[in-house]
């Protein structure tokens, strides 16, 4: 028996879900590439990318996920050889640094782990010892969906200057932007790179670069640069240089559909939005955790992430396995949970409340979760559910 007919729910960290609004902007013949409603949705979405990571610099828009971005970041400010400090805190700021070692830079991790965010402190004390401003870079995330860490970006950034440190300052907000507040020109960020599939709830496909004074300077000298990914090619006169190609017509109506859905909300109260829902699904999770088989990944609840909570399953006081949750969840209930990946990977699972999601969402995937720990006898302690109800009601006020 199964009770899981109708509309499956995604609480997955990206692919998010995509409002009917935008699949059905998606929904029409293609166009032409050279001229008309395209070119404007094209300059468009580069202003409005430049309200989104809240710069004056530059924007690029390519047809890649966020694998791709983080490449078309690399290659058009670096060098091969250069030295960069990737800061740990998770899985995806070393999967990045990872990248650029492939492609030829010499990268140093700041070691950090899955249970905090990086300490601006330390950031600082690394670099002051690079008296010789070997550091070219400095490559963190603001959200990683692995740890469910949120790091301090500000924070960092502070501690670059005060270190008096001119090394490029390189964030990853794929599983941030448009959930959290971002400021690129106020918190000193040289390069940005989001995706199109998390906070922007579009379909995957898309990813974007912004690109400070500082990064188009570096990006002269650069060596990096491959053709696909090259900013000074994309700043051609042709329509069809922007995104080196044919570019992604559906998708790119699909995104101005979305971000004119973000803008109708207002981007604080979209951020907001993000915030109560988190706040109601880390009370659930708190509750869960008193019967000791459960726990949060990251200590702190300051330094918990408005758009993904990970939940360590801890095996030792379980006689029941983590994936009979997660199929359980899905195979009975219809709600796709996230699975642990990375460090984490078979030993926790993620709720995403990114993007798409509202109270019945949220609250839909955190009762079923309760159901299927009840249904498997998983020590837990009740109550989850009705913790995130007195969340939400406590704070979204009449
Ligand atoms: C999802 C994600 C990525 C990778 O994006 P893809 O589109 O899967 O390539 C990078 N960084 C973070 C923080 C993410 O959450």
């Amino acid at each position: 028996m199964t009770v899981r007919a109708g509309r499956e729910l995604l609480s997955i960290p990206g692919p998010t879900n995509v409002p009917d609004e935008v699949l059905s902007a998606m929904h029409r013949p293609a166009v032409d590439i050279y001229t008309g409603s395209l070119v404007e949705v094209t300059m468009s979405l580069l202003d409005d990318l430049r309200g989104l990571f809240r710069t004056r610099g530059r924007t690029y828009i390519y047809a890649a996920n966020g694998h791709g971005a983080w490449e078309a970041a690399l290659t058009n400010v670096l060098s091969r050889g250069d030295k960069i400090l990737v800061l740990e805190s998770g899985r995806f700021a070393t999967g990045w640094g990872a990248m650029a070692t492939t492609l030829g830079a010499d990268v140093e991790v700041l070691p950090g782990s899955y249970t905090h965010a990086v300490r601006p402190a330390e950031v600082e004390a690394r670099l002051r010892i690079d008296t010789g401003h070997e550091i070219k870079a400095v490559l963190v995330v603001q959200i990683d969906t692995a740890s469910g860490v949120v790091n301090d970006i500000a924070g960092i950034g502070r501690a670059i200057r005060a270190a008096g440190h001119p090394a490029l300052f390189m964030v990853d907000a794929v599983a941030s932007l448009a959930c959290m507040p971002f400021e690129m020109d106020t918190w000193g960020i040289d390069v940005a790179v989001a995706g199109s599939q998390k906070g922007l709830m579009t379909p995957p496909g898309l990813s974007f670069v912004a690109a400070s004074e500082r990064a188009v300077s570096a990006h002269r000298h650069a060596n990096m640069i491959t053709p696909y990914w090259d900013w000074t090619f994309r700043e051609g006169e042709e329509h069809y240089q922007k995104y080196c190609g044919t570019p992604p017509e559906h998708l790119l109506f699909g995104l101005r559909k979305a971000i004119d859905m973000l803008k109708a909300e207002g981007l604080p109260a979209v951020f907001e939005r993000h915030r109560l829902l988190a706040g109601a699904t880390q009370a659930a999770v708190a509750e869960w955790s008193k019967g000791g088989t459960l726990d949060f990944s990251i200590l702190d609840p300051a330094e918990r992430a408005p758009s993904v909570t990970t939940v360590l399953w801890n095996g030792e006081t379980s006689g029941q396995p983590l994936k009979a949750l997660v199929d359980y969840a899905r195979d009975k209930c219809g709600v796709v949970l996230g699975t642990g990946i990375g460090a984490l990977g078979g030993r926790a699972f993620r709720i995403a409340h990114m993007g798409h999601v509202n109270a019945p969402m949220v609250l839909g995937a955190l009762a079923v979760v309760e159901t299927a720990l009840s249904a498997l006898a998983v020590p837990h302690g009740s109550g989850g559910v009705q913790a995130a109800i007195a969340h939400l009601a406590r704070n979204v006020k009449p």
